[in-house]
């Protein structure tokens, strides 16, 4: 089987793991873990920002920081389609008592107009005060659609304006990074919190980031703890996401290229409708109408492939295990089908 069902379902490298079985690792709820430790210092350092925070998952560090740019009856400003929103299991309400105020587009971006245009104040007695805006990158459910940071400027400017802090799920944030040919120090300086994934492209078994201020940070350890993330010897675990760090960026172009040729070969195949050239390394693709789609989705796996449903779409993931062959055969097979 290949598995394009998403760029989490990777398994480390042997590399990967002699690093993790080397790793110093400590209690790190006393803060005495070493590898989490170089692990927070040196994600926070590529970002130009203050402080980092080793969590569990990208759901942790979306929700902790929800949690903590906000209070109880607040409003959450986000795309329809955000993560946060639609995958996170209702925790904007389920854990900070807020509500959203999605915007709709075709792409999963927004405008600072529509932003403004969701603002709520705080001397409406009737209304949610806006606490926070959140925007994604690259945006999942958009097919891995890219933001750059000329895009991303206004909205920063509006939340300046109306004191409202700015959060980012990057979850895929490195594979957007390379399609514009950016960097993150250009995001730390427009966020006041960023989450990172380790454990999608970068190929690390677990683990995600938080970015922000010492001050955000030091009340983010504070709810990760409460949330039941505290962990002990987890230096284990932030090897391998140290060792992404250093080494699994550069090549994310690698699955942007992938995508594009898999891409080239589901236009061509029988079992697409529709489908859009991808950004970065997510094909996303309207099944053929002959057939409902969890045929298509049964008839790809009968030759080898695997893909998963995404709404009334088919989401194929490039990621780092593909090795060359395969995309090879996958684009023959899909051609063929
Ligand atoms: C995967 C993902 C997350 C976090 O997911 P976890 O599985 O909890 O690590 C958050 N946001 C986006 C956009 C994602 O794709």
């Amino acid at each position: 089987m290949i598995d394009y069902r998403s760029d989490t379902v990777t398994q480390p490298t042997p590399q990967m793991i002699e690093a993790m079985s080397k790793a110093p690792v400590g209690d790190d709820v006393y803060g005495e873990d070493p590898t989490i430790k170089e692990l927070e210092q040196y994600a926070a350092d590529l970002f130009g920002m203050e402080n980092a925070l080793f969590c569990p998952s990208g759901t942790m560090t979306n929700q902790i920081a929800i949690k903590a740019h906000t209070t109880p009856g607040k409003e959450v400003i986000c795309h329809e389609w955000a993560h946060i929103y639609n995958y996170e299991g209702g925790g904007v309400a389920f854990n900070s008592g807020c509500q959203v105020r999605p915007i709709s587009s075709n792409d999963g971006k927004f405008k600072a107009v529509d932003v403004e245009a969701r603002i709520q104040s705080n001397t409406d007695i009737h209304a949610a005060p806006t606490a926070l805006i959140s925007v994604e990158n690259t945006v999942n459910k958009a097919g891995g659609t890219v933001w750059s940071t000329d895009e991303v400027k206004p909205i920063t400017r509006v939340g300046q304006i109306h004191n409202i802090p700015l959060h980012l799920d990057g979850a895929r944030l490195f594979n957007a990074l390379e399609a514009v040919g950016e960097t993150p120090a250009d995001y730390g300086k427009l966020f006041n919190s960023i989450s990172i994934c380790l454990s999608k492209g970068l190929g690390a078994p677990v683990g995600s980031l938080l970015l922000g201020s010492d001050q955000f940070i030091t009340r983010a350890r504070r709810i990760r703890k409460v949330m039941g993330g505290g962990m002990r010897q987890a230096g284990i675990i932030a090897a391998g996401g140290l060792y992404a760090l250093k080494n699994n960026i550069d090549r994310l172009r690698e699955d942007r290229e992938n995508a594009i040729k898999i891409y080239e070969a589901v236009k061509e195949s029988a079992i697409c409708k529709s489908v859009e050239k991808p950004q970065t390394n997510i094909v996303l693709f309207e099944p053929t109408d002959d057939k409902p789609l969890n045929a298509v989705l049964t008839e790809m796996e009968k030759y080898g492939i695997k893909a998963s449903p995404m709404g009334s779409k088919i989401r194929m993931v490039t990621h780092l295990n593909h090795s060359h062959e395969e995309i090879v055969r996958t684009c023959d097979i899909l051609r063929s089908l």
